[in-house]
């Protein structure tokens, strides 16, 4: 048999986005914004202080009218209100679990006015220490891992860093999760974001770079790089840019010790072998003790999961500052693969505990929580335990 070409790894996008007639101003820098604002006439002297308003009542205060800007003078509000939108995603359904886990599916608007608008998921996960988020960074994904769900869609498109920005604002409307808004302590419940949702977001790099800077920034949402994830199968030229460019703590799916196998479960791996992803991994600037890459590994029943494969995983990782996150499999209708067996995970868990990785699959089963691993649900289906920890396992990446 012949290897199937590189370029048969990657899908190409269906769609580009098209901005709507009166767009969000969610997701714009803040060149972007003092660009926005001159288009409606505001003299340049004025500009930046409109801008740092617009950030403060846009990323500080969640505003989600410009009605309520109100140190914005009434007639420039009239105008911005005139051309532009707070707008984020739509919510078409949300699910709250009893442990208050809480799925949205949002829906984003389709390049073309004759087709159905697209969804995309995003999942919240209160634990003890945090809140995570989990994110898309694409409808559909442009590669095809074969045990995923998302892998066997087309790609659609790229989010924009608004849509990126705006999933995170949709979660803190819904949580009530804004600096004014009543939260315990005044805490945020958001502490985290993991970009784990649909999609290769290093295939989607300057959206995802600019849409985790907005919500990085200081003066406006706050989630500090350190507690954002960003998830990527192994595009390995963009591991050294997301390094040098975007700066978040890095997770890499890995899933498989050796190429043989490597190839059939993520087939980006015929393009960027083990050899050059543990490389670039090695390669990530600033690892430390206290800042390791994350490499996530599918539990797979007989494919992946023996003790061997945990040998020599702790031998692949060894040098570099790591964690290893075991994700129980999550099936779908029509996966070729089961999820191992409760009693094989605690065994490879054990063994990469013992060799010095923290290994978060410590999950008690049955525990209430929701799973996401980009397999969109209809809002009154139940979702399993399985399902459960595969996402509470993505959930605990630091
Ligand atoms: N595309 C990126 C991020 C999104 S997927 C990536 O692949 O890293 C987030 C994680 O969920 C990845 O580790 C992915 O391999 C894993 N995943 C996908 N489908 C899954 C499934 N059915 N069960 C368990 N984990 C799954
Ligand atoms: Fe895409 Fe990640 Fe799924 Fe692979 S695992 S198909 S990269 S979403």
């Amino acid at each position: 048999m012949t290897a199937p070409s590189a370029i048969s790894v990657e899908k190409t996008a269906l769609e580009t986005y098209v901005p709507p007639a009166k767009p969000s101003l969610i997701g714009f820098s803040r060149a972007e914004l003092g660009d926005k604002l001159g288009a409606i006439g505001v003299p340049p002297a004025q500009r930046k202080m409109r801008i740092q308003q617009l950030w403060h009542w846009l990323y500080v205060r969640g505003a989600r009218s410009f009605d309520e800007m109100t140190d914005i003078s009434k007639t420039l509000r009239s105008e911005l209100d005139a051309h532009y939108t707070v707008a984020r995603p739509d919510v078409v359904a949300e699910q709250i679990s009893e442990d208050g886990t809480r799925k949205w599916l949002l829906r984003l608007p389709s390049g073309h006015a004759a087709e159905r608008p697209h969804e995309i998921e995003c999942v919240y996960i209160p634990q003890t220490d945090r809140g995570t988020l989990c994110v898309s960074s694409q409808v559909g994904c442009t590669l095809n891992c074969s045990f995923c769900h998302t892998g066997t869609q087309r790609l659609v498109r790229n989010l924009t860093a608004g849509e990126i920005v705006g999933q995170v604002m949709v979660a803190r409307d819904r949580l009530n999760d804004w600096v004014d808004r009543e939260t315990p302590n005044g805490n945020r419940l958001i502490t985290n974001v993991v970009m784990m949702g649909m999609g290769e977001p290093l295939y989607n790099f300057e959206a995802v770079r600019d849409g985790l800077a907005l919500l990085s920034d200081n003066e406006g949402i706050g989630i500090s790089r350190r507690r954002i994830t960003l998830s990527t199968s192994g595009v390995v030229p963009n591991i050294v840019r997301a390094g040098n460019e975007i700066g978040v703590m890095l997770a890499v799916s890995l899933h498989a010790v050796n190429d043989e196998l490597r190839n059939k479960l993520v087939p980006l791996n015929r393009k960027y072998p083990l050899k050059e992803l543990m490389q670039a991994c090695r390669d990530y600037p600033g690892l430390s003790n206290s800042r390791r890459i994350t490499f996530e590994y599918v539990m797979l029943k007989g494919v992946n999961d023996s003790l061997d494969d945990a040998k020599q995983l702790v031998r692949l990782l060894k040098g570099i500052p790591a964690k290893i996150n075991l994700i129980p499999f999550n099936p779908w209708p029509g996966s070729a693969y089961e999820c191992s067996d409760w009693d094989q995970i605690e065994r490879f868990s054990e063994y990469v505990f013992n060799a010095g990785y923290s290994s978060p699959v410590r999950t008690p089963r049955g525990r209430d929580i929701l799973a996401a691993c980009g397999q969109l649900k209809s809002e009154t289906e139940k979702l399993s335990a399985r399902e459960r920890q595969a996402l509470r396992a993505m959930a605990m990446t630091d």
